[in-house]
């Protein structure tokens, strides 16, 4: 930046050495650092009507003093002042904690301003700060900055105010003019103005907004500029795939595509053929029909003469995958094997030197596919499923394994817009947006837990037409922490109840793959009818005889998790159910339960899901490559990241954002992110 805003803050009245390594600690060292070290709050200082005020919220009001003030100590020297005051018509209590000076202030019918939190019940107000006279706050808002040290709030707006004061005219525009003008955005100088010393509130939102769509702009450009490098520096494979067989294979199979599965079946195609390297995330519901896309696009590699490879993040889907495959393509000689953890000695030997020499033209396994050992002749196409936990920073991992394969990310998870555009922003995506005809929405209910005597006879019922049962607990075992089911004394309880009718299995990450195997194998051949499960069976897992699934605790479970378990119901042609069993406290846990009865769209309950936790826990706990932004939020800001996107990737492929001075400054920013040189985004 410029030398000015460049110098240390120590050039600021008032920053010593030590404040100067408090802030540094706050990573502010330079003016500018300071100047965009934006408040997390503002001090409401507005007047308003209490009748307006909500419990516990902060306000500022004016009155009369309306009672001798009382002073009385506890404690020792803690103290407690209290009297009443006159605000408009109401009359009200006003207590000062640990403030005894104040009493010599306060006198009867004297006009002071007070500001504290409101308690709606008791009419009174806690409070912190004391004016005499009249408010004579200069504006609404005064700013609350995250603080370390022996700093002070003070301390701080004032430093700002000086550096404002002193370098305000140095801050430079970042923004060309033409985007200023077509968004009516504030410029930069008057916005970090406005971010620090709002004179009301639309001076705030205005300030805002303009760092809102800057942050989302750069952002956007990096990710459009990584997308753009990749796709004209990571050569590609043309993939001369025959079409007359690819078509073939698609009429082979038992059901017409439906239109969104041939949307997205072009797309995967034509980037294969393409001479870039395919860098696509394939979003679809449960049930979509995600696998015969899957299936097609390797199918089309093998008839260019490459191999192809499926990888799922389970033993057991990778096994239903690896099944799945090789029903559908070993009819057309396409050779399919799996490769999992378990698969060793001389049969893992086997299939690894055939795959080195090009005999194996698919192969299906978990993670352990992409390891050293493992060999391709002729790497052509490269499927994940269920890979979206992962960032950006892995997504490359993978694509730099191989001989420059295209990659295809499936997710069943349907994720939010704005989502799929930061967290996956260089990727391009296809969406199976309709479900195959004639699928029926399964039924869910919320019911109590004190119900569970109707809900296991509702379950029964299905059990006697010959049906099956997944009944679904958050933990493995009893916790002394937490008060949930788990899925040993539930398995143990409903082996009891189900006794000489119906076999009950148990199901959970703690087995080994053997056991599991073995569990699930008598789940999907019907000799187990009642399977008692831990979230191990969410992704992918397909037994189209079960329909129906009882959750314990489902308020422990977030909305796009419980849509993932339910998706293991509603596979066959039969009437599916989900019985959620819940007693949620709070006032989102019964929202989430709601929603799960009220819809059984992915994409509507995804965007839920974020609005109701937030970004950062949307993928579960692992590692997501969620950008941090300073002042957006990209749930509440979605039409700003909307706008931003589509400007930067109008920006990136015209001529004019590469040469003109109006981006400048932009340009410079996006080779000061190293993403045009070709390194990582982290
Ligand atoms: P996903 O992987 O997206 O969850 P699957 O690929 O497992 O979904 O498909 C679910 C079921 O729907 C499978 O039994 C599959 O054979 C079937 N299916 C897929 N596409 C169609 C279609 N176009 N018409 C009818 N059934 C389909
Ligand atoms: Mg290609």
């Amino acid at each position: 930046m410029n030398q000015y805003l460049n110098q240390s803050v120590t050039v600021i009245k008032g920053i010593g050495e030590e404040t100067a390594e408090t802030l540094a600690e706050m990573k502010i060292v330079t003016i500018q650092d300071l100047l965009e070290y934006f408040p997390y709050r503002y001090e409401d200082y507005r007047l308003r009507d209490l009748a307006e005020v909500d419990h516990e919220e902060k306000v500022t009001v004016e009155g009369k003093v309306h009672s001798e003030p009382s002073l009385a100590y506890y404690g020792g020297k803690k103290s407690k002042l209290t009297f009443r005051l006159l605000v408009g018509r109401y009359l009200i209590k006003v207590v000062f904690f640990n403030q005894p000076y104040l009493k010599k202030k306060l006198a009867m019918n004297e006009t002071i301003t007070v500001t504290g939190k409101w308690d709606v019940h008791r009419q009174t107000i806690t409070a912190n700060e004391l004016q005499l006279g009249f408010n004579t706050k200069q504006h609404d808002f005064e700013p609350v900055y995250s603080l370390k040290g022996r700093l002070t709030t003070k301390g701080m707006r004032k430093f700002i105010r000086l550096a404002f004061q002193q370098f305000g005219h140095f801050i430079e525009e970042t923004l060309p003019v033409t985007m200023l003008q077509k968004y009516r955005l504030q410029g930069r100088r008057e916005a970090i103005r406005a971010m620090h010393f709002p004179q009301n509130q639309e001076d705030l939102k205005q300030a805002r907004r303009r760092f809102v769509y800057e942050e989302f702009l750069l952002f956007q450009l990096k990710m459009q500029g990584l997308r753009k490098f990749e796709r004209e520096h990571s050569p590609g494979i043309n993939q001369n795939f025959h079409l007359k067989s690819v078509e073939r294979f698609i009429s082979s199979l038992p059901f017409p595509l439906t239109n969104a599965q041939k949307r997205v079946v072009n797309e995967i195609l034509t980037d294969m053929r393409s001479p870039y390297r395919m860098n696509r995330l394939l979003q679809g519901d449960v049930g979509s029909g995600k696998t015969v896309v899957a299936g097609i696009g390797l199918y089309a590699s093998v008839t260019a003469g490459f191999q192809g490879a499926l990888m799922a993040p389970t033993e057991i889907l990778a096994e239903q995958h690896a099944a799945g495959l090789k029903q559908l393509l070993e009819p057309f000689s396409v050779r399919c094997e799996l490769l999992t953890s378990s698969i060793k000695g001389k049969r893992r030997g086997e299939i690894l030197e055939e795959l080195a020499n090009g005999n194996v033209d698919i192969l299906i396994g978990t993670h352990a596919l992409i390891q050293d050992e493992v060999s391709f002749k002729r790497l052509g196409l490269v499927i994940t499923d269920e890979q979206h936990r992962f960032g950006v920073a892995q997504r490359r991992i993978l694509r730099e394994k191989g001989e420059n394969p295209d990659v295809l990310f499936m997710t069943a998870t349907p994720i939010p817009r704005t989502l799929a555009i930061t967290v996956f922003g260089e990727m391009d995506v296809s969406i199976i947006d309709e479900m195959p005809a004639g699928r029926k929405t399964i039924e869910t209910y919320w019911a109590k837990p004190e119900m569970l005597e109707r809900v296991l006879a509702f379950v029964e019922k299905e059990l006697v037409k010959g049906h099956q049962a997944y009944v679904i607990c958050p933990l493995i075992e009893e916790s002394d922490k937490l008060d949930v089911q788990n899925a040993i004394d539930v398995h143990a309880a409903l082996s009891q109840y189900f006794q000489h009718r119906y076999r009950v299995g148990l199901m959970h990450g703690r087995l080994n793959s053997e056991e599991k195997d073995s569990v699930m194998k008598a789940f999907s051949t019907n000799e187990v009818q009642v399977l008692v499960s831990t979230t191990v069976v969410e992704v992918g897992v397909n037994v189209p005889n079960a329909t129906i699934m009882v959750v314990y605790d489902a308020e422990r479970f977030g909305l796009s998790q419980l849509h993932q378990l339910r998706g293991r119901v509603g596979r066959g042609s039969d009437q599916s159910y989900c019985i959620l069993l819940a007693s949620p406290k709070s006032e989102e846990g019964q929202e989430r339960m709601r929603i799960m009865t009220e819809t059984n769209d992915g994409f509507v309950l995804s965007e839920k899901d974020l609005e109701l936790r937030g970004p950062g826990d949307f993928f579960g706990k692992k590692q997501s490559g969620i950008p941090e932004f300073k002042v957006a939020d990209m749930v509440h800001d979605y039409r700003a990241l909307e706008t931003a996107r589509n400007d930067a990737a109008i920006l990136i492929q015209s001529q004019y954002f590469w040469s003109s001075p109006e981006y400048g400054f932009l340009r410079k920013r996006l080779e000061e992110s190293g993403i045009l040189a070709g390194e990582k985004l982290d």
